[in-house]
């Protein structure tokens, strides 16, 4: 396989350092089973240094949510990539739908933080993907095609520097996930325009995962898709055993 796969359980805004350990040990006990498949750990903030202390030496990644586009600064509340990679952090997500919607992020902002991460050698999850009225009304490739030109522009990177995140905005948390061929389709078409951006060798190798309700009953039809380089993963992810099947599907 040219694109070795990826599985991310983005934890949200949910535990606190002791159930943080918990649910990370409760993976990691799985380890030797995950074959080839890279796995990354996104807890919020505040349990880094938890989930950190277990991931330990392992090939376990660890991963911000998200990142100021300055490395330090009078930004009351705000965590940069330099803090993040101090903390053990290898990734980072950018561009979350959740981000978009409730804290009012711009491509231009995502352009931002993707350049610091790039910088900062953190390797971003950049997410994107269409809301259900511009999917009915037949524009996804538009606003896939307006997201990932703006929020790349300007930026160079390699296949090993980025990764892509399609996270349709109907499938998120909602119990709807896009088919396998929705997906497809839409991976395709970036690739396409990545091709376009960045050339077809880097193109080829660029990782593009899926997300939006990813369970381990639909991952097994997703991976199926040779397009899906693996998933992010929300609500499943808190659930360790979920969490672990979902990994074993992408082997
Ligand atoms: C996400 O948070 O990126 C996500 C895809 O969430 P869920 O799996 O819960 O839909």
């Amino acid at each position: 396989m040219i694109r070795p796969r990826l599985v991310a359980g983005n934890w949200k805004m949910h535990t606190v350092p002791e159930s943080a350990s918990k649910l990370a040990a409760e993976i990691i006990q799985h380890k030797s089973e995950f074959g080839p498949v890279e796995v990354a750990l996104f807890p919020p903030f505040t349990s880094l240094a938890a989930v950190r202390e277990i991931v330990g030496k392992s090939k376990i990644r660890l991963g911000g949510q998200n990142m100021h586009f300055e490395s330090e600064g009078a930004f009351t509340g705000e965590v940069s990539g330099t803090m993040l990679k101090a903390s053990g952090c290898s990734m980072v997500i950018l561009g979350h739908s959740e981000r978009r919607l409730y804290f009012g992020e711009t491509d231009q902002l995502i352009n931002l933080k993707l350049e610091k991460a790039l910088e900062g050698e953190l390797i971003p999850i950049f997410c994107l993907g269409e809301k259900l009225p511009e999917r009915q009304n037949g524009k996804t490739f538009e606003v896939l095609e307006r997201q990932l030109a703006a929020g790349l522009g300007g930026l160079r990177f390699d296949e090993k520097q980025l990764v892509i995140a399609y996270e349709p905005v109907w499938a998120i948390g909602t119990g709807v996930n896009a088919t396998p061929e929705q997906a497809a389709e839409a991976h395709r078409f970036l690739r396409e325009k990545l091709s376009t951006l960045v050339g077809p060798p880097v193109a080829e190798k660029l990782r593009i995962l899926y997300g939006g309700s990813v369970n381990a009953g639909v991952a097994g039809a997703l991976f199926a898709e040779e397009e899906i380089d693996g998933a992010l993963v929300g609500g499943a992810s808190l659930k360790a055993a979920e969490f672990v099947e979902i990994v074993k599907k992408a082997k």
